[in-house]
């Protein structure tokens, strides 16, 4: 009979030539992630980037299982929060990299959630012109989005993301069992970018979340799989039909994302959490649509109601809606002063829109 705690679920293919790659997912796989690395050609050096609340148990049981399959190990921990993703950390790593000896045949190996993701990725695909990248992501943030796509950076003072790469891992190892230790708060911003992905993209997500928001709350295993496996799909893609974002379908991941980066710049990076801050710009964002006559009321209502259910937020109270007009439009989305926004036509479906009226934004903001 299986382990009940080692059940593993089919893993996602991400489909992209030479740098394909599968993710992983299972409960309780954490320690076999020696297994899944030794199937790698020629692993001689594993450098294992964590965060100080992630470093015990999850980096532990990595190191266990690595050091196991006899793999040179390092592991370096760097402080919780976004200011880790900083040119001040990355420059100490590099630094620390070359100390350890690191070469081509090093592994780079994030172990925590999404800022270890970023920053370890950003290492990887700099230090000596690449190194080959593994994710272990321990948030449901970073198991549902920020692992899968190979988008990797740190931020600037004048603003996130915006110094990077684009590095596709080796794989994806996800643990649901992970997730039984973050904060309430964490998880629901995980399911803040679930509940995205199911009004953006995805109807049948939808009506699975719609009819388990207890066992979600609960974190029932069985069904955190079946989300996951579900969003990294959805994620792969559209990864897969637009890996360098050049054709605008990328951008579609992003629906809510533009309130939401206006909401979190506003509050000062790290005290809204991104998927809370996505969860207000997907109600905002159904409103747009409404007053652009793209859906109707009951729409807006249905965005409503899926993250009352989930205990997400669906006003952010602004003092300046100019202010928030003003980040928008530095937003990556905007050209030449047109505004592009990401907006829903129905349940599961999505486009991205030019020239969104200003005015209607301005009103959208301003009734919070
Ligand atoms: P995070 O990495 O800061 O993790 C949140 C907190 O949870 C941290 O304090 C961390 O130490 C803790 N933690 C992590 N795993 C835990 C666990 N299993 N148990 C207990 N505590 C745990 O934040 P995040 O929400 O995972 O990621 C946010 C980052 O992801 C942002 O920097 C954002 O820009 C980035 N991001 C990147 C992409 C991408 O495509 N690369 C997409 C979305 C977001």
């Amino acid at each position: 009979m299986s382990d009940p705690l080692s059940l593993s679920f089919p893993s996602v293919r991400v489909h992209l030539e030479e740098r394909s790659y599968d993710i992983e997912l299972g409960t309780g796989n954490l320690s076999r992630i020696g297994d899944f690395l030794s199937s790698f050609h020629d692993v001689g050096h594993v450098v294992v980037l964590t965060d100080q609340n992630v470093e015990r148990p999850y980096a532990e049981m990595v190191a266990e299982s690595l050091s196991a399959k006899n793999m040179m190990l390092d592991v370096l921990v760097v402080e919780p929060g976004e200011e880790s993703k900083s040119i001040e950390t990355a420059s100490l790593i590099w630094e620390k990299m070359l100390e350890l000896g690191a070469d081509r045949k090093t592994v780079m190996m994030a172990v925590g959630g999404g800022v270890v993701g970023d920053l370890a990725g950003f290492i990887a695909a700099t230090y000596v012109r690449g190194l080959r990248f593994y994710q272990v992501p321990t948030t449901l943030l970073a198991q549902v989005d920020s692992s899968v796509g190979g988008k990797v950076g740190i931020n600037l003072s004048g603003g996130k993301n915006l110094v990077g790469a684009f590095h596709q891992p080796l794989g994806v190892l996800i643990d649901t069992k992970t997730l039984e230790t973050l904060d309430d708060d964490q998880y629901r911003a995980g399911l803040g970018e679930v509940v995205k992905y199911a009004v953006s993209l995805a109807p049948s997500l939808f009506a699975l979340l719609e009819h388990n928001v207890e066992a979600i709350l609960r974190r029932d295993h069985g069904l955190l799989s079946e989300i996951i496996t579900r969003c990294c799909r959805l994620k792969a893609d559209i990864v897969e039909a637009d890996e360098y974002e050049t054709s605008g379908l990328r951008a579609k991941l992003n629906y809510g994302h533009t309130f939401a980066h206006a909401y979190e710049t506003i509050s000062g990076y790290g005290s809204l959490l991104h998927g809370i801050a996505v969860a207000i710009g997907c109600v905002d964002a159904a409103k747009l649509a409404r007053k652009m006559g793209r859906v109707d009321q009951s729409f807006v209502e249905r965005q409503v109601e899926i993250n009352q259910k989930f205990g997400l937020p669906i006003h952010f109270a602004v003092n300046h809606p100019d202010e928030v007009i003003q980040i928008m439009m530095h937003d990556k989305k905007t050209t030449h002063g047109s505004l592009r926004l990401v907006l829903p036509t129905a349940i599961g479906e999505c486009e991205l829109v030019k020239d969104v009226p200003v005015e209607l934004i301005r009103e959208v903001v301003k009734e919070g």
